[in-house]
């Protein structure tokens, strides 16, 4: 990849004018780095454009030089795939100021959006419409829609909405040779052949840069029933997690696993909470129902808490009675992720399976590290409605991670290797980026990688869209 030229950036400056450009070290340099901390790249330009006209002008110019371009949102990401790769020969193009609703139809149920505009601005905009837009996730304060169709984000509500594919009807993209493909529109069905917007989602800015799309809206529910459940084991959650589908059907927006050990750490390290058993258990459920009549989902909730009582699936449960005991009950399943990080560092798996194979899979990949790593503590929690669990080790006692670090490919080779014999992914939510490339090449399905080759050589012949992530 050549260098970008003063040429090139001074043509750079022309299309997005003094208040996109950026050259100044110290400028560029949080936009070079990773949330986690784990990559850090070099650039000489960063370039936050106002328009798709302006983002199309840029890319022409990249492509016209061949020089490579790194799409950038938020930079919440988990996988290094907003860090450049090539010193010198990557342009920053942060999306942020593209963040205009450009249309919210509440009739319709649909919403058209600029990619820079942030999550929650949009959950926002829904509610101030009377609609909800339900991708949620713990970073939604700072990622953007185009980050998150970008990586196809899930988080907290797949259950019933599925992830931010199937939230999607419409997008507008800039190709690698900058035309813009403008495929935005309130569809719900379209036959005309192949469903070419799909290939951008989850494709982390290695086919071309989303500048727009047109998400689904949902009814706002009326009821919410929130209910935190004391379990025996994984296998008790799942048949729960049977009696709560027989009951509340497509009502259920959540079913949570906890264990024990991250409770702990979540009441170790944060602020605001407390246990609400008298005694302690070894596995916790938040179940969440919503409904649009009153009383339908705490109706459906008490019937589940029943019969599951009766079946000895639950051994003991709350319900919330108020909006602050929901928000306190959500308080224990949303505040592990960084209750973890205060207790130490951890090696974070992120996989799914079937969701019959759960108990299976938290079960003998637990086993196989404490058979391998003795002393090293396992973390399983997730969303196992949706078959997804992260899967998180820390190291022995004493341990900074360095240990624990050095052991990190091979630790992951166990528990990918478990997850991929039971037909699952190694990668259930946060992609490919920098991070995976390897358990890509390991574990995609046969003659994946060679599609998803092929297509970038036909999409980006020249491999400018954020070179040396994902294929
Ligand atoms: C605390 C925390 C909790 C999280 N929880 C969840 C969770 O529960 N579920 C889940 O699925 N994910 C979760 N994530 C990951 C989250 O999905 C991503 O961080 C988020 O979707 C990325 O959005 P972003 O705007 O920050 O994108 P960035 O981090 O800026 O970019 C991510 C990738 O997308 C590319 N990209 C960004 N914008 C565009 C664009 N407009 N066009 C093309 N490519 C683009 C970048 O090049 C990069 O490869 C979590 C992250 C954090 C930090």
């Amino acid at each position: 990849m050549p260098e970008v030229s003063g040429a090139v950036r001074e043509a750079l400056g022309s299309v997005v004018g003094t208040a996109g450009i950026f050259t100044d070290p110290a400028d560029l340099e949080p936009h070079l780095v990773d949330e986690r901390g784990a990559f850090h790249g070099v650039s000489p330009v960063l370039l936050k454009p106002a328009s798709t006209d302006e983002v199309a002008a840029a890319v022409r110019i990249c492509a016209e030089a061949g020089v490579g371009i790194v799409p950038q949102g938020g930079r919440t990401g988990l996988c290094g795939g907003t860090v450049p790769v090539t010193p010198g020969g990557e342009v920053l193009v942060s999306l942020e100021r593209l963040r205009r609703i450009r249309d919210l139809d509440a009739q319709g149920f649909t919403m058209t959006c600029e990619a820079g505009c942030v999550l929650r601005t949009l959950q926002e905009a829904a509610e101030r419409a009377g609609r909800l837009f339900p991708l949620s996730l713990a970073a939604e304060g700072s990622c953007t829609i185009g980050g998150n169709l970008a990586t196809n984000a899930g988080g907290i509500n797949v259950l019933r909405y599925g992830m931010a594919r199937n939230l999607t009807l419409g997008l507008e993209v800039i190709l690698p040779d900058g035309s813009i493909w403008d495929d935005l529109g309130a569809l719900r069905k379209d036959n005309r052949g192949y469903d070419l917007k799909q290939m951008f989602i989850g494709a982390e800015g290695t086919l071309g840069i989303i500048t727009a799309a047109t998400m689904e809206l949902f009814p706002r529910p009326r009821d919410v029933d929130t209910a935190f459940l004391a379990v025996a084991d994984p296998a008790a959650a799942l048949q729960l997690f049977a009696v709560a589908r027989e009951v509340a059907g497509d009502m259920i927006v959540a079913f949570e696993l906890n264990d024990r050990q991250a409770l702990d750490m979540v009441f170790r390290h944060m602020d605001g909470v407390r246990d609400p058993f008298p005694e302690r258990h070894r596995w916790y459920v938040l179940l969440e129902l919503t409904a649009g009549v009153d009383g339908h989902a705490r109706a459906a909730g008490e019937q589940i808490l029943a019969e599951a009582l009766e079946r000895g699936l639950v051994l003991d449960g709350v319900r919330a009675e108020s909006l602050a005991q929901r928000t306190g009950l959500w308080r224990l399943r949303e505040t592990v992720t960084e209750a973890q990080k205060h207790e130490g560092r951890s090696l974070k798996h992120d996989i799914s399976v079937p969701v019959t194979e759960v108990p299976r899979f938290i079960a003998e990949a637990t086993e196989a590290i404490r058979a391998h790593w003795p002393g090293y503590r396992v973390l399983a929690f997730g969303h196992v409605g949706d078959g997804n669990i992260h899967f998180n080790v820390f190291g022995p006692p004493g341990d900074d991670g360095e240990q624990l670090f050095a052991e990190g490919e091979a630790i992951e080779d166990v528990v990918f290797a478990i997850a991929d014999r039971m037909r699952g992914s190694f990668s259930a939510e946060h992609g490919i980026g920098q991070l995976k490339r390897r358990a890509l090449r390991q574990y995609a399905p046969a003659g994946s990688l060679a599609m998803m080759q092929a297509l970038k050589r036909t999409l980006d012949p020249q491999g400018i869209m954020n070179p040396g992530k994902v294929v």
